[in-house]
């Protein structure tokens, strides 16, 4: 295969892209690659990540932990955007290194039960396991680690366990409140999605975006790197610049996706 041909591929098949782990923010680090994203808080009882990527990425994601400057196996928790399996692909390899506790939505641990191939709808190019989590989380629920409290908010519409979490995050002198939304794409909400897995979440989509749309967000992250254009942020971070500080990301965001779901048919 010629060189051009394999720099093709990667061009076209961003999720197995690679992505230096970098801090976002004081406590905060991005561990994705280029199309998933997940995160590390850095709490003061121990690490949490957010989202484990696709199940054929999981050496990346390993390697991007290592990389923001964890040890795997002292991941305390695991808490998933929703339950697909670009997003949880390295959970229960995480959970064996380290025994972190595991998080779920509550309506996406019961579509594990019940509507298994709805984990899967994207088609993973690797067989995974469903996981069973250690909690399930409901509307309103609130986890402390130390000096770091998660807000959970369910906000189905991609999936029916999306979940979105509020936290604050710091770097010793500043503290910013960060929000990782649930789920947005609208692959789930297309005709060809509805009949063939009988649902229509549009709806709540719609109502979901709005539900959260006013929340106080100076760090809005999104759960693929696509969401938050952490791709072209990144170039511009220097010492004095941060463009993931930004008040206005999350709404923007928020107003565009619900415009853009009001028009799927
Ligand atoms: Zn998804």
């Amino acid at each position: 295969m010629a060189s051009g041909e394999v720099r093709t591929i990667i061009n076209e098949r961003p999720w197995e892209m690679r992505v230096p782990a970098f801090r976002v923010f004081g406590n905060l680090y991005f561990v994705g690659n280029a199309n998933c994203a997940s995160w590390i808080v850095d709490t003061s009882v121990g690490p949490i990540l957010f989202d484990t990527n696709y199940p054929t990425m999981a050496h990346m994601e390993i390697q991007s932990i290592w990389e923001a400057g964890f040890d795997p196996r002292k991941i305390i928790a695991i808490f998933h955007s929703h339950g697909h399996y670009d997003h949880f692909g390295t959970t229960e390899l995480i959970r064996q290194l380290s025994g972190a506790k595991v998080y779920l939505g509550a309506e996406d641990a019961k579509m594990f039960r019940e509507r298994p191939e709805l984990a899967l709808a994207a088609g993973s190019a690797c067989p995974i396991n469903l996981f069973v989590p250690d909690v399930e989380i409901n509307d309103g629920d609130v986890f402390t680690f130390g000096d770091t409290t998660i807000r959970c908010v369910h906000t189905p519409g991609h999936c029916p366990g999306a979940t979105s979490y509020f936290f604050p995050v710091t770097d010793g002198k500043q503290t910013l409140k960060a929000a990782l939304h649930g789920g947005a794409g609208l692959n789930a909400l297309v005709r060809e999605f509805r009949e063939k897995y009988g649902v229509d979440w549009r709806q709540d989509y719609i109502d979901n975006m709005n539900k959260v749309m006013d929340e106080d967000v100076d760090i809005f992250l999104g759960n693929h790197t696509s969401q938050n254009g952490l791709l072209d942020k990144l170039p511009k971070m220097t010492a004095d610049y941060n463009p993931f500080i930004d008040k206005g990301a999350w709404k923007a965001f928020l107003i565009k996706m619900r415009d853009k779901a009001k028009e799927v048919e």
